[in-house]
Parts: C-alpha cells; sequence; structure tokens
C-alpha cells in the first residue's frame, strides 16, 4: 500500500512518511471501528468470491479496475453498500488486488505461495481511506477525525508533518492506531563520506559488514523468542473455544506484538547508523538464498526479518541520497576476496582459509567483502524487485549455467 503511495508521490522532491498515534479508546468510536472493520471486510470478501467464481467459469482474472466499475453500480442497487464510505471499500478492493499481485509475482519466481484467502474477523485488523487534497487533515491537535465513523481523541506522540495521503485504522493486540501516510518535502542529501560497505546478514551473529564489525544479534529478542514459543505451546494445549484459550491467546498476541516492536526498532537504528557512515550499502539478494531448500523453516521466519531490516534500509538510505543495492549473492562465500579464487565453504567452517594466495579471513567477513567489491557480476533488480539480466550475462548464458550455491 505504501509503495503505491510512493509511486503517487506528487514529485521526485517528496517522500512518504507513516505517523503513527495510539487512539484513546472511546466505547462509541471502538464500536464504529468495528462496523467498519465489517464492511470493509465484507467487500474484501465478496470481491475474492467474485475473482474465483469468475476464474472458474472463464479461467479470467478479474480485474482491480473491472471490481472497482461494478462497486459504483452495486452501490447504486444496494442501499446497505451505499451506506459505507466509497474510499473505505475501494481501498479494500485495492488491498485484495495488492495479494493477489503478491501471489502472482511469487508464482512466476517459482515459489509455492498461499492462494489469497477469506477473511475471519480474526484476521482482519486494518481499515483505510485515501484523502484527497482538498480533504483537511484527519488530525487536529488530539482530535482525530475519521471520515464516515466518528471522532475520538489520539496520544500526540509528535505532530503530523506533510499532507495526509491516507489514513489507516488498526487493531493490534494492544488497542486501536491511527497510521497517517504523510506526503512530506524529501530531506536534503547527506554529505558523502566516500565510503562503501557490504552487508552479509547471518543467523550467528545479525550481520557482519565487510569493514570486518559485526551487528549482534539482539538478546533482548532471542529471549523473547523463546518464551513466545513457551506461551504458544501452552495455548495449543487449552480446550478450543474456551476461556482460558481465549485469554491465552490475547497474552501470545500480544507478545507477538512486542517482539515485533522491539525487532522494529533495532532495525531503524541500525539502518540509521549504516546509512550515516556509507555512500553505497551493498545487500545480498535473498531471494536466491531463499530458494536453498536447507533449513527451509529456519529461513523462511529470519528471512521476514531480514527482509524488514533491507526495506527499513533501502527507503533511509533513499530519503538521504544514498545507493542501497542488492547483489546476487551466489558464490560470496566462495570466493577469496583477496584474489578471487574459488574454493568449496562448507557451512562448518567458519574461516576462509584461501588455497591459493593464503588469505585468512573470518567466513561471514569475506562473504561481506565480496558483496562490496565484486558487485557488477550481480544481476541487477529493477523497480519492481523483477531479476533483470545484463547483456553480457545474457550473451554467455552465465546466469542460467552457474550451479546454485548450496548450504547458505
Ligand atoms: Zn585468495
Amino acid at each position: 500500500m505504501i509503495e503505491a503511495l510512493h509511486a503517487m508521490a506528487d514529485s521526485q522532491n517528496t517522500t512518504i512518511k507513516t505517523f503513527e498515534y495510539r487512539i484513546r479508546p472511546n466505547k462509541k468510536f471502538i464500536a464504529a471501528c468495528e462496523k467498519a472493520l465489517d464492511d470493509s471486510r465484507f467487500i474484501y470478501n465478496c470481491a475474492l468470491e467474485q475473482r474465483i467464481r469468475v476464474y472458474n467459469a472463464c479461467g479470467k482474472t478479474i480485474s482491480f479496475y473491472e471490481q472497482s466499475r461494478q462497486l459504483t453500480v452495486a452501490r447504486n442497487e444496494l442501499p446497505e453498500l451505499k451506506g459505507v464510505l466509497r474510499t473505505i471499500q475501494s481501498d479494500a478492493l485495492e488491498r485484495l488486488n495488492e495479494a493477489f499481485d503478491a501471489f502472482f509475482l511469487r508464482l512466476k519466481r517459482g515459489e509455492k505461495p498461499g492462494f489469497p484467502r477469506f477473511k475471519s474477523r480474526d484476521r482482519y485488523h486494518t481499515f483505510s481511506q485515501k484523502y484527497e487534497k482538498v480533504r483537511p487533515c484527519p488530525i487536529n491537535g488530539d482530535k482525530l477525525t475519521v471520515p464516515g465513523v466518528g471522532t475520538c481523541r489520539v496520544r500526540l506522540s509528535r505532530p503530523v508533518e506533510g499532507r495526509c495521503k491516507q489514513l489507516r485504522i488498526t487493531r493490534r493486540a494492544d488497542g486501536w492506531y491511527a497510521l497517517l501516510a504523510c506526503e512530506i518535502p524529501k530531506p536534503a542529501p547527506l554529505a558523502k563520506t566516500g565510503e562503501t560497505v557490504g552487508v552479509d546478514v547471518g543467523i550467528r551473529s545479525f550481520a557482519t559488514l565487510s569493514t570486518g564489525e559485526e551487528i549482534a544479534n539482539p538478546r533482548h529478542l532471542k529471549q523473547a523468542a523463546g518464551q513466545l514459543a513457551r506461551e504458544q505451546r501452552r495455548l495449543a494445549r487449552k480446550v478450543k473455544g474456551s476461556q482460558n484459550r481465549g485469554k491465552a491467546r490475547g497474552k501470545v498476541a500480544l507478545r507477538h506484538l512486542r517482539v515485533q516492536r522491539a525487532r522494529k526498532h533495532f532495525h531503524y537504528e541500525e539502518a540509521a547508523k549504516l546509512v550515516e557512515r556509507f555512500d553505497r550499502i551493498a545487500v545480498e539478494d535473498l531471494n536466491i538464498r531463499g530458494m536453498v531448500k536447507n533449513r527451509r523453516l529456519a529461513k523462511a521466519i529470519l528471512d521476514v526479518a531480514w527482509g524488514q531490516f533491507f526495506a527499513i534500509t533501502k527507503s533511509k538510505a533513499e530519503n538521504a541520497g544514498r545507493t542501497f543495492e542488492r547483489v546476487n549473492p551466489r558464490y560470496t562465500s566462495q570466493t577469496c576476496s583477496n584474489c578471487g579464487h574459488r574454493q568449496k565453504m562448507p557451512l562448518a567452517i567458519r574461516v576462509y582459509e584461501c588455497e591459493k594466495c593464503g588469505f585468512v579471513c573470518d567466513r561471514d567477513h569475506n562473504a561481506a567483502i565480496n558483496l562490496d567489491t565484486v558487485r557488477p557480476s550481480g544481476p541487477k533488480l529493477d523497480a519492481c524487485g523483477e531479476r533483470k539480466r545484463s547483456k553480457k550475462q545474457e550473451h554467455d548464458g552465465s546466469y542460467q549455467s552457474e550451479p546454485q550455491r548450496g548450504g547458505d
């Protein structure tokens, strides 16, 4: 959703920043939000059903625009649809469309994505609306006005900046939140430092830099993950539909939220440090790594966290006039960063000792240096995340003929 807003940003000189506020609970307002959630979910599920029906009948995918057009017709015929703000319904259609886009993109990449599913109350927590230029900011002082829903007070943790383009209301384990995606002027680029860095993410330490520094995996996150697993096991033992299960479920959800928050905070901090210090930040393109069958589950979990870290770093880098690049990680572990020689590096071997030139280096450090230096050999990613082959690679076929790097 935010990506789309970025594309919508009026010019190259603006960027989208999201401001988040906790809503002070107020029975009437919360009830109205619950209803808006149901209204949004209703459209989402109907549109999903329609997509499935049309596909089964004629093998075609019905587009967002077609569904949007039909929504207009349906609103004129059904008063209960007309009673809900159009923009809340449109955003639900858009969200479904994004779910399908993501599904097809992953299919194309050869992954096995889950088909977009019908949403129950337990799986639908956000409704949103677009803000046209003429509309005033939804937050005035500490008062939040949600058109078609109502008003409430928020905890004004910081002032809103720029012009609000989208308002999202979301329910979390510890309460309701308002998120304002605002268009703000792009900050002035940071002064060049003349330094570049390669970042090798891992399991032992969160990341190893080509400078030799390590970013440790934060202890508190590991600890919290352990507690979370324990509470999840406890939840699994509770009788379905019982009150105790409901309570246990709430606990797990709250713990999840705290772990997510702590992790995100950590990612923001580390990303800020990197962007501050380096003109160019190179990381490995995890999509290729993700296909490695080894330790699939662990990878999948960690991938999400790394993906978030990269996304945050990318956006911070772009706003600061820095370069962020994803590099093909093939052979970064096996190649000597000193002489370019390639040798087998089973996972258990933690130190790279070059057979040819005698260079000795920590395994992850060596990989990070390669990410920083052997950049031109990797395929570039374009804006949509699609992999593009360079002319040369297409020519000599090296892209296809390179075997999959095993192990890591
Ligand atoms: Zn060497």
